[in-house]
């Protein structure tokens, strides 16, 4: 690529670097509202898109309009009709030359509003058209009263901003016109080079940013409104290229730093090999080889492991943990709840305290004189420790700490599980870093969301297992439910019974499970019932935990805490009720609660009729695959990537225009691109990092 795409002098051309408050017409009033709305600087404008767009060019005739378009009209009003008595209306009837007619109406108004309305007055409105009761209608329309001469028309498209902290879309709008004025010359703008611009059919950033925010006429309105016009393709490619450079360098500051070169442990990985009731399945032995390699060097490991629920990561976890130990630095793993942490510490205890080595437990909830034994007891260079994000507070230090392992790692953001490396972080030495994750993501959208990682993959389950039998039942049959519930535990199997009322509060979610609880109870007398939700203390749930792994409950009733990593495999059998309300990636996960040991296993899917016809799709891919990977392709199709995998789970920024799975044939030419700036031309991708994230960067320097 041509050298004479550097840019001379950054400084100059960052305009778009300027505050707002020097913006013509910005006081400070309305420079504080912007902060509030996260804009801080020109550039912030400039990449402020608007919700959707509106034809204001032309007049509509009344005769021709048609109910389930959005259009324009002009008129005058015919008759009005006002009534508060009952309930608040007001009803005005416009009429044109053409000889159409349609309505204007108003539930919620004011008094003075309904005055503005008088037979004679002309008005201009704007609105969805829909066929009313007595012909076609408008509800709300946006208006104003005319006086005198028609004012003239719009000559573009008209840009729709969100409406936030007092600011509408107009004002908004006129702002960011202001802004882009001052975009610097395209020379010092623009990152993607005209070659690569042209064959990818995307103008440049001058054009699309002016096309976004100011369609001319002719613009393509069904694309625009799609999301899919070349010039919101342009800033998706703009967007997706900051994020990725935002991971690669994420990955290059580590890289460039040592780690401990750990080649030891051998004896103790076969002491614990020979105490497991297992071999290891080929994928297993694949992946620790790929991380012994790893491990081996003097840089550190930055892998990610992927693998469906139930292929067996804590022992790969372990083996890898073993290595490290065995060559004389400490382990720290963290995994996302409590709940789960506790069973690590549990399961790892079992496996390493055999072997002479000390596992200091380490939550948030250990306080006081515990937590400080548990701190000194790092310091004094105890092998494991296993926690929640606690372990990734400043107050946590270890001796040598030499690997992070992070598990379930798309609850954790990018930024914790930097913290967490940061603890070795001493003279430039970092400890190595393993992640485990359940989700699956396909391989291109791997690559960008995980930039800074290597991927290993855990394609295979341990042999054994027969595929969890999964049905949909309709709420109406939840008495032939309780028949299988009965007839599992008659057998010496245990159950889970899922709760998903609400997920926005902890506190209704506990309520709608102790309700549950309470019936099941009087439903399945006899049967021993336990209950674990969000909103009970650690050592609460840490007891009922122990009673159900232990056996002494055969149904444990619970909230979607029990989601991540729970290892019961003697359960059988899950029921989750509503689970048309959960998405796709969920129910997997939950259902790979069950289906861990010999027993065959079902999963009953009770929803609450009638159901929609997406929901009935995704209940019915659900029942007919247990393949992670396939459910998660297919999640994506059904609504795209956002939940699934979206930047929220990677722990980056939200991204603002592009959608992973919408662009992803964006994503070959962005590695291209990210490439060659890294190497070639570092000033410019830090021009477009700091434009894309501004003040979200420091993530990028932790
Ligand atoms: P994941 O974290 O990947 O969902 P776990 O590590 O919890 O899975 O393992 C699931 C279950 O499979 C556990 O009960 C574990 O003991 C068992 N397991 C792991 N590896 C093997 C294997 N190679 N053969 C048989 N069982 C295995
Ligand atoms: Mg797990």
């Amino acid at each position: 690529m041509p050298s004479s795409s550097s840019i001379e002098s950054p400084a100059a051309a960052d305009a778009g670097a300027q505050p707002l408050a020097g913006l013509a017409g910005v006081g400070p009033a309305l420079a504080a509202a912007l902060q509030r709305r996260g804009l801080h600087r020109v550039q912030d404008l400039w990449f402020t898109l608007p919700l959707r767009y509106e034809d204001l060019t032309t007049l509509t005739p009344l005769a021709a309009l048609v109910a389930g378009h959005r259009a324009q009209v002009e008129g005058v009003v015919s008759q009005v009709e006002t009534g508060f008595r009952f309930r608040p209306l007001l009803r005005v009837a416009l009429e044109d030359a053409t000889g159409g007619m349609l309505v204007l109406r108003f539930i919620h108004f004011r008094r003075t509003q309904a005055a503005q309305f008088a037979p004679g007055v002309r008005v201009r409105a704007y609105g969805e058209v829909r066929a009313g009761a007595q012909g076609l209608e408008m509800v709300h329309p946006r208006y104003r009263i005319l006086a005198g001469e028609s004012p003239p028309l719009a000559q573009q498209l008209t840009p729709v901003y969100l409406q936030a902290e007092g600011i509408g879309s107009t004002r908004l709008g006129m702002l960011i016109l202001r802004a882009l004025a001052l975009l610097p010359d395209e020379r010092h703008l623009d990152v993607l080079p005209p070659a690569m611009r042209q064959r990818l059919g995307l103008p440049d950033l001058h054009t699309a940013l002016y096309t976004v925010h100011r369609p001319s006429v002719d613009a393509d309105r069904a694309a625009l409104d799609a999301g899919v016009h070349p010039a919101q393709r342009r800033l998706a490619f703009e967007e997706l290229l900051a994020q990725h450079l935002a991971l690669r360098q994420l990955r290059q500051r580590a890289r460039a730093c040592t780690a401990p070169v750990c080649t030891g442990g051998a004896a103790l990985q076969r002491q614990l090999l020979a105490r497991l009731p297992y071999a290891l399945t080929g994928a297993q032995r694949r992946v620790l080889q790929e991380i012994a390699a790893d491990l081996a060097m003097p840089r550190p490991m930055l892998r990610l492991v992927q693998g469906d629920v139930g292929s067996g990561k804590t022992v790969v976890a372990a083996l890898a943990a073993l290595a490290v130990v065995g060559s004389g630095w400490q382990v720290a793993l963290a995994a996302p709840t409590e709940l789960l942490a506790e069973q690590h510490a549990r399961t790892l205890r079992g496996w390493l305290e055999p072997l002479g080595l000390e596992v200091v437990w380490l939550a948030g909830k250990v306080q006081g004189r515990a937590r400080a034994q548990s701190l000194q007891r790092l310091q004094d260079g105890a092998a494991l420790c296993v926690g929640t994000h606690a372990l990734m507070q400043e107050a946590v230090q270890f001796r040598n700490l030499g690997l992070a392992i992070v598990d379930e790692q798309h609850r954790f953001g990018v930024h914790q599980r930097l913290s967490l490396a940061d603890k070795g972080a001493a003279a430039r030495r970092v400890p190595h870093q393993l992640v485990l994750t359940a989700t699956p993501i396909p391989r291109t959208l791997a690559m960008t969301a995980y930039a800074d990682l290597d991927v290993s993959v855990l394609d295979e389950l341990p042999p054994g297992r027969t595929p969890v039998q999964t049905v949909a039942v309709s709420s109406a049959r939840r008495d032939e439910v309780i028949d299988r519930i009965r007839a599992a535990c008659a057998e010496g199997r245990q159950a889970y019974w899922v709760c998903t009322l609400v997920e926005e509060s902890a506190e209704l979610d506990a309520q709608a499970a102790e309700a549950a609880y309470a019936r099941l109870r009087d439903q399945l007398p006899g049967l021993s019932v336990g209950l674990v939700h969000g909103r009970m203390n650690a050592a609460g749930k840490q007891a009922v935990m122990h009673a159900f792994a232990g056996g002494r409950l055969a149904l444990l009733v619970a909230t979607t805490v029990i989601e991540v990593g729970v290892d019961v495999p003697n359960a059988s059998l899950m029921v989750i009720e509503n689970a048309e309300r959960l998405g796709l990636a969920q129910l997997h996960q939950l259902r790979g609660r069950v289906g861990r040991g010999a027993h065959a296993s079902s999963c009953v899917l009770l929803y609450q009729p009638p159901l929609s016809a997406t929901a009935r799709a995704r209940l019915e891919l659900l029942r007919s695959s247990t393949d992670g990977f396939h459910i998660a392709e297919m999640d994506l199709r059904l609504r795209g990537a956002g939940e699934l995998l979206g930047t929220r789970q990677a722990g980056l920024p939200a991204l603002r225009v592009a959608d992973l799975v919408r662009d992803a044939d964006l994503l070959p030419a962005v590695r291209a691109l990210a490439d060659h700036l890294l190497a070639d031309d570092p000033l410019r991708a830090e021009l477009l990092l700091a434009r894309w994230f501004g003040a979200a960067r420091r993530y990028a320097q932790a």
